[in-house]
């Protein structure tokens, strides 16, 4: 489904990804994991372009994203993004977050926003707080109601940067398992996170990056039961 080739990206000087080289199938839960600061969010925000990509091509369903006469907009639409800041809008209801883009930019109407965003809140437990603000929600809650958005746009695939970096301990099982059945379901997922139990859980394939790099890769059983490489030893070391 997205296939990554030599991927290379500079801010300025500072080269921040140094030739990524990766596919990504369709069902796949892929889970990008390793150090701050090692590249992991530039890598996924260059998957759908919101970062440009300074060397190297992203191939999305058999097409050149990274060509610059290629429609991203309608791109984006099929890949849905999560991040750790919710963003979600303020002044908008939780209903009326989840309708906007479907109705602007699919041509839904507002009923049918609504009945998808209605189906879709129940799913996560959450249909009570339609016509709630973010703020009256917790961090959990507008975590999953982000989840719920991005999917309203019936995306092809998910990517996740540390969804549940900003929540606090209490709420991060209840994100988890949003993302759990998504990946149940067969959602194609990368997701970058430092919940190294729930990688090694729902994650068919490990990336572990450092210093801009994917330095080893491989199932969960592989990477985390017996990593091979020396940096991997240590990262694992410090955070398992
Ligand atoms: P990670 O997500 O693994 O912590 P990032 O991809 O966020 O790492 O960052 C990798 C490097 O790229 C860091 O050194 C960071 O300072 C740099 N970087 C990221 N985004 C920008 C930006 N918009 N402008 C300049 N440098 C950036
Ligand atoms: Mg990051």
């Amino acid at each position: 489904m997205i296939s990554a080739k030599n991927l290379q990206k500079s801010f300025g000087k500072n080269q921040v990804l140094k030739g990524i080289d990766t596919e990504i199938k369709q069902g796949e839960v892929v889970v990008v994991i390793g150090p701050s600061g090692s590249g992991k969010s530039t890598f996924l925000r260059c998957l759908n372009r919101l970062e440009e990509v300074t060397g190297g091509e992203i191939l999305f369903e058999g097409k050149p994203i990274t060509d610059k006469k290629h429609n991203i907009d309608k791109t984006r639409e099929k890949m849905g993004m999560v991040f750790q800041q919710f963003n979600l809008f303020p002044h908008k209801t939780v209903l009326d977050n989840i309708t906007l883009a479907p109705t602007k930019l699919l041509g839904l109407s507002k009923a049918e926003a609504d009945k998808r965003a209605e189906s879709l809140l129940q799913s996560v437990g959450l249909e009570d707080k339609k016509n709630a603000y973010p703020a009256q929600l917790s961090g959990g809650q507008k975590q999953r109601i982000a989840i719920v958005r991005a999917l309203a746009m019936q995306p092809h695939v998910m990517l996740f940067d540390e969804p549940t970096s900003a929540l606090d301990p209490e709420m991060v099982g209840e994100v988890l398992d949003v993302m759990k059945k998504l990946a149940e379901d067969g959602m194609t997922m990368v997701i970058v996170t430092h919940e190294m139990g729930f990688a090694r859980e729902v994650g068919d394939r490990i990336l572990f990056m450092d210093g801009g790099v994917i330095v080893e890769e491989g199932t969960p059983e592989e990477v985390f039961g017996a990593p091979k490489n020396a940096r991997t030893q240590d990262f694992l070391s410090k955070v398992l």
